[in-house]
């Protein structure tokens, strides 16, 4: 089905989309965010390094989160069904780190996906975001509560408001992606790869602009 990036603010409904293609479609959807939350409750050396940049809003060291986006892609299910970026690369040495990876593996970058959204809205979706930590379902107390409050409704585990969705570091996770990551938008429109789809919509109406915007049957 193809190998893609999903590039967007945070709140931007990346891994939504991304969790939803990987349903439909059966693509693999990597989300790095999630790894490296998944190391810190592990209690790994990994998760140990990464806690104080993601507590504070700041980005991980590039090598670091690019030695672990290249273990993932080195497994053959990956390379066989397709993958989803969700969150990396998020700065310019790490697309070239990436790059230099696919090459040294033949693998290709179908394209680029910018999930464009309003600040404002950005904001309102991070503070309003609650997620379940055991199935990974994500929900927004304003826009898309659960039928119960607090409870997922894929699993019905509890639901929590991840540590770095409060108000100072998810301004502080903005600024970063402005400073940062937005450089990437110029970065892959110059090499053809850049595709935009608008992401400030509901969840289906989104996930079918996504889907003609890959020229995917929703
Ligand atoms: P996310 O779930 O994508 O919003 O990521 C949560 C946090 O994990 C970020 O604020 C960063 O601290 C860290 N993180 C995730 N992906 C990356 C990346 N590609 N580079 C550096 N840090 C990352």
């Amino acid at each position: 089905m193809g190998n893609y990036v999903f590039l967007g603010a945070p709140g931007a409904g990346k891994g939504t989309m991304a969790g939803l293609a990987a349903e439909r479609f059966g693509i693999r959807h990597i989300s790095t965010g999630d790894i490296l939350r998944a190391e810190l409750k592990a209690g790994t050396e990994l998760g140990r390094q990464a806690q104080q940049y993601m507590e504070a809003g700041e980005l991980v060291p590039d090598a670091l989160v690019a030695a672990l986006v290249n273990s993932v892609l080195g497994r053959d299910h990956v390379r066989d069904r397709g993958f989803i970026l969700d969150g990396y690369p998020r700065t310019v040495t790490q697309a070239d780190l990436l790059h230099e990876e696919l090459d040294r593996t033949h693998l290709n970058l179908d394209a680029v996906v910018l999930i464009e959204v309003s600040r404002d809205l950005l904001m309102q979706r991070l503070t309003a975001r609650r997620v379940c930590p055991a199935c990974r379902a994500v929900f927004n107390v304003l826009f898309g509560p659960p039928a119960r409050a607090e409870v997922c409704d894929a699993c019905g585990g509890p639901l929590v408001q991840r540590p770095d969705d409060n108000a100072d570091t998810v301004a502080q996770r903005l600024a970063v992606y402005q400073e940062q990551t937005a450089p990437l938008i110029e970065y892959y429109e110059s090499r053809c790869l850049l595709r935009r789809t608008p992401g400030d919509g509901g969840r289906e109406t989104n996930f079918q602009a996504l889907c003609r915007c890959l020229g995917l049957a929703p």
